[in-house]
Order: structure tokens, then sequence, then C-alpha cells
């Protein structure tokens, strides 16, 4: 087997030396334990915050660690009875082919229901975030306008196609016209904007004619500048991630933080900060919606998968900077 550990913590953008494959002997399951194989591991930008020992809502990965991650995986051999050889279940075992578990912390997946890939996707901890964070916190209305960026990703995705399902207008934001015209044309989203045009604020503000009543916060920086002006009075911000500031561990300027704090009271803005475990007594409700929604082809969502445990670091990189298209997923196994 392999694993791949923190070699280092990076500075700003990590870079490949920041990771380091080392060879796994697979290890034999002790009484209670099984041996997981795993088939897909999820990578997510959490991880960049996990790779650095800044202060946050989770303990960061040590030197030397297995770098952290959500995975899809099979029991190849169990000595625990509520296990069986063959289960797929999903575990946090992170960048590895295989790993011991005591059975605590893994969940079944019925591979039946949908590809089993989808448990670390749309029907996982990126749906769940989307549905959370929009329904909970967002709460749009039939005809308000919902603004989201990383539009084509695993959350953004989801986020358009759900307000969209409550009768708003979804606007996204995405990286690159292949990304816009999948958002528009397969994801039906009325609108889409590329971030890197040099006209966004205005190409926002044609696209927002009624202004902007949810902002779902998923990257910061000059699309969150470009937004904040559009915002309507009680427009809700859900603030889900940063993905532009992730690189960025300094102090940031806050040249208009006073602008910004006279415009939250001024406009009754509803701005919250959330992290999808906050709404874990959620978890039913979103299986039941989102599954359903999947299937009738109300909400449909994209893979994008790099082959092998060895792609996960150039993967990780690139999802940082948007050179994923879709879910970024590695195939670590056979399914
Ligand atoms: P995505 O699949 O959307 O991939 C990340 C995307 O971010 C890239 O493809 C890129 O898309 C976009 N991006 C990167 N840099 C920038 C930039 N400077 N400006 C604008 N867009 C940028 O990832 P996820 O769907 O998994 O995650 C989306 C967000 O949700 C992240 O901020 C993540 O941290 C957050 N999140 C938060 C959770 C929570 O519990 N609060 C849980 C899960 C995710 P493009 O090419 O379109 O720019």
């Amino acid at each position: 087997g392999k694993r791949i550990v923190l070699a280092a913590r990076p500075n700003g953008e990590p870079k490949p030396s920041d990771f380091r494959l080392e060879d796994l002997a697979v290890p034999t399951p002790g009484a209670g334990e099984v041996l997981l194989r795993t088939i897909w591991l999820s990578l997510d930008p959490y991880m960049r915050g996990r790779m650095s020992d800044g202060p946050s809502y989770a303990t960061p990965v040590p030197v030397g660690g297995v770098m952290e991650g959500g995975t899809v995986a099979e029991v190849i051999a169990s000595n625990n009875p509520g296990f069986a050889k063959g289960d797929i279940v999903l575990s946090r075992v992170g960048w590895q082919t295989h790993a011991i578990s005591d059975g605590k912390g893994l969940t079944k997946v019925d591979p039946k229901i949908a590809p089993v890939s989808t448990a670390v996707g749309v029907l996982g901890m990126p749906g769940m975030t989307a549905y959370t964070g929009l329904l909970d916190i967002g709460q749009p209305k039939s005809g308000e306008t919902v603004v989201v960026a990383a539009a084509s990703g695993a959350v953004g995705s989801a986020v358009g196609q759900i307000a969209r399902i409550k009768g708003a207008r979804a606007v996204g934001i995405a990286g690159g016209k292949d990304k816009c015209d999948y958002v528009k044309k397969e994801l039906g989203f009325d609108d889409c904007i590329d971030h890197r045009d040099p006209n966004l604020a205005a190409k926002l503000k044609s696209a927002c004619p009624g202004g902007i009543d949810v902002y779902f916060e998923n990257v910061g920086g000059a699309v969150f500048e470009a937004v904040f002006p559009l915002l309507n009075a009680f427009a809700r911000i859900p603030v889900c991630g940063l993905i532009s500031e992730y690189n960025n561990f300094g102090e940031t300027s806050p040249k208009w933080a006073g602008a910004m704090m006279r415009a939250v009271l001024v406009k009754r803005l509803t701005i919250r900060g959330f992290i999808v475990s906050d709404f874990a007594a959620r978890h039913a409700d979103f299986l039941r919606d989102m599954s359903g929604w999947v299937r009738e082809g109300k909400v449909k969502h994209k893979e994008f998968v790099t082959e092998g445990l060895d792609s996960a670091p150039t993967a990780f990189m690139g999802l940082l900077k948007g050179a994923n298209f879709g879910k970024q997923l590695v195939r670590v196994g056979p399914d």
C-alpha cells in the first residue's frame, strides 16, 4: 500500500515538496477491527486549512501525519460484527490506500442507491453543505435572486440548482467560458459570469437587475467586492468558504471593513458563517430531499476524477486554483 503525508507546512500556495508519498505495510485487523481498501478519496478545499497550524475550528494534520480526507472504501477483512467483507463504507481515513478502523465513524454506503462516489459528493458532505447553508441560513424565497461562486463545483452547483427548485433566480460565478456554459446550459442557472472578466462588477449588476437577496459565499476577495454593493435590504449571506484567501494566512487589510459594517446595519444584512457539521441534525432531511432531486434529474452533478493516490497532491493544488471542473475525486482503487 501507499500513503501521502504532510511533509512540510506550506507557506502560501502548497507545493509538491509539502507532500510525501510513502510505502505502507498493509496492516492486519485486530479484534473488533476492519481492514479498509480505499476506492475514492475526496479532495476538498478545507484540507488547505489542515495543512497550516493557524487558529481554526479543527486541529491541523501534524507534520509527518497522513493527510486528512473523506474516503469511500471497501471492507476487505472484518473482525467487527457490524461490518462484513465487501461492505462499502464512508470513512475518514485520509490519503492512503489501506487503513484499519474499529468501526467508529464508519457509515455504510448502499451501492444500489447511487454510484458510491456520490457519498463524498452530491449525496455527501459538499451536497449537505449546499443544502443546509442555502436553506437554513440563506432561506431563498420564490422570485428572489441567489448568487453563488465556484458555481460549477461540488457545493456551488448544488446551491444554484436547489435555489431554482425553491423558485429563486440563480446566478453563478465561475472561472472561464466552459464552466459558465455548463452552469447555464447543463445546470439550468439563469446566468453565469466569469470572475476573471475585467468587467465582473458591471456584468454581475446586469445579471441581477433586482439586486441580490442571497449571496452564498464560497470565495471572498474580488467576487465578494463585486457582490457587496448589489445586496438588497435584508439579504442573507451564508459564509461557507473563502477559497481565494486560503493561501493567505497573514492579516488581511480591513480597507473597507468600516463601510461594510455600515452597510450591514443600514441594509440589515444577515452574515452567518457555518461549518456543515453544525447542521448534523438535518442529515436525514438532506438525504431524503437530495436523493429525490438527483433521482428526478433536478440536481445534476459532475465528477472530476484523477487516477491513483499519487495524483492527489497535484489534483489538490489544482483544486485551489480552479483546475477541477466538478467534484474533485481521486480513484485510489477499483470500484
Ligand atoms: P469546488 O469544487 O468548487 O472547487 C473549488 C473552486 O473554487 C475551483 O474550482 C475554482 O472554481 C474556485 N476558485 C478557486 N480560487 C478562486 C478565486 N480566487 N476566485 C473565485 N473562485 C475561485 O470546491 P467545493 O465545492 O468543495 O468548495 C466550495 C467552497 O465551499 C470552498 O470555499 C470550501 O472551502 C467551502 N466548503 C465549506 C464547507 C463548510 O462546512 N463551511 C464544507 C465544504 C466546502 P472556478 O474555476 O470557477 O473559479
